[in-house]
């Protein structure tokens, strides 16, 4: 096992809140066990560019409170091809980085995973998306201040939607995941909760909210992921409107401000763990694994496990619980 003296890091794909706490874990973490550490900008891109900038305590100061990332991210091409991960490469040696700890989402492991064997680099992952998504971990950094996000959202639209007696269809961010549309909706009193996981009916939506109406509801808030089978909020609302005109329906699409934010201090303090796990495992020898946490304990997995592993399912549970407390 080669002694790993200087640490890069970097943040790959989508960005989300609780990136920067965990930077800051991984920098301190590793100038605590007396090794360096080097900040890499825009994720691959610039591990092929060499645009790296070397970290020190303050360099991480006034950060954890942050969303987004101080280090940039970005989705790069030319890393899938094996002369841009051979460039890629040769910076790091260049540098005298001997070993990664990358913050982000599948493909971001996907990427590690092939890196690290090219190259017998060891790798350690931190799952950053706010899509829940990933097998391996109960939580990803950012999904619970996502959550929220959407859940004050849906607090005000609910407002004006008793105000005037109106059917809200809100969409929230998850192309292939529910699992913001569906904690969001329980947590912010959604009379539907549209899921990609899950085909809903038109027509079984409709008898729903008509049920909710007989028993005096005059407003309704239907949480729509994006990637539902129906083809997202402004699809259902024109094809729910055409059998119930006597609702005034409004369509409101929440977008990028869902990845935003000041993280939670759920994400935080899960952000810390994580960063601070992630540089033990990597000093320890460990390579090509995800840091996850299941029931409360920080775990690992290894990437290729997390990645290739798609049972992640919803619970059954909380289907129920939504449809439930809906009428
Ligand atoms: P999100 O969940 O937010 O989409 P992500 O990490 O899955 O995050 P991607 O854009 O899929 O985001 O991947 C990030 C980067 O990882 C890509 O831009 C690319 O540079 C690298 N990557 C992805 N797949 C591969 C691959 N097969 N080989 C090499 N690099 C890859």
């Amino acid at each position: 096992m080669k002694e790993i003296n200087r640490i890069g890091v970097f943040t790959s794909g989508g960005d989300s809140p609780g990136m920067n706490a965990a930077i800051r874990a991984v920098v301190r973490t590793a100038l605590y066990k007396n090794k360096q550490v080097t900040g890499i900008y825009h994720g691959y891109q610039g591990m092929m560019d060499g645009d790296f900038i070397p970290m020190e305590s303050r360099s991480v100061s006034n950060i954890i409170q942050l969303g987004g990332t101080i280090l940039k991210t970005a989705r790069c091409l030319p890393f899938r091809t094996v002369e841009g991960r051979a460039q890629a490469y040769k910076n790091l040696v260049e540098a005298g980085i001997d070993g990664l700890v990358a913050i982000g989402g599948d493909g971001t492991f996907t990427g590690a995973e092939i890196f690290s064997r090219e190259y017998d680099i060891p790798v350690v992952c931190i799952p950053g998306t706010i899509d829940n998504d990933l097998y391996g971990t109960d939580y990803t950094l950012g999904y619970d201040t996502a959550t929220n996000t959407v859940i004050e959202a849906i607090d005000k639209i609910r407002d004006t939607a008793a105000s005037h007696d109106r059917l809200f269809f809100i969409e929230v961010m998850g192309r292939d995941s529910g699992c913001i549309a569906l904690n969001a909706g329980i947590a912010g009193g959604a009379e539907a909760i549209l899921l990609p996981e899950k085909a809903t009916a038109i027509d079984d939506l409709i008898q729903h909210l008509s049920k909710g109406a007989r028993q005096q509801k005059s407003s309704s808030i239907v949480i729509v992921a994006e990637g539902d089978h129906n083809g997202g909020a402004y699809n259902v609302a024109k094809r729910v409107k055409e059998k119930f005109s006597h609702y005034d329906a409004k369509v409101s699409i929440l977008g990028h401000l869902q990845r935003g934010g000041s993280p939670s201090s759920f994400d935080r303090v899960l952000a810390s763990r994580m960063g601070y796990a992630a540089v033990n495992q990597l000093i320890a020898g460990n390579t090509r694994i995800m840091i996850g946490m299941r029931g409360n304990e920080i775990c690992t997995t290894p990437l290729e496990e997390a990645i290739n592993n798609k049972e992640y399912k919803l619970s059954e549970d909380m289907l129920e619980i939504a449809e439930v407390l809906s009428l």
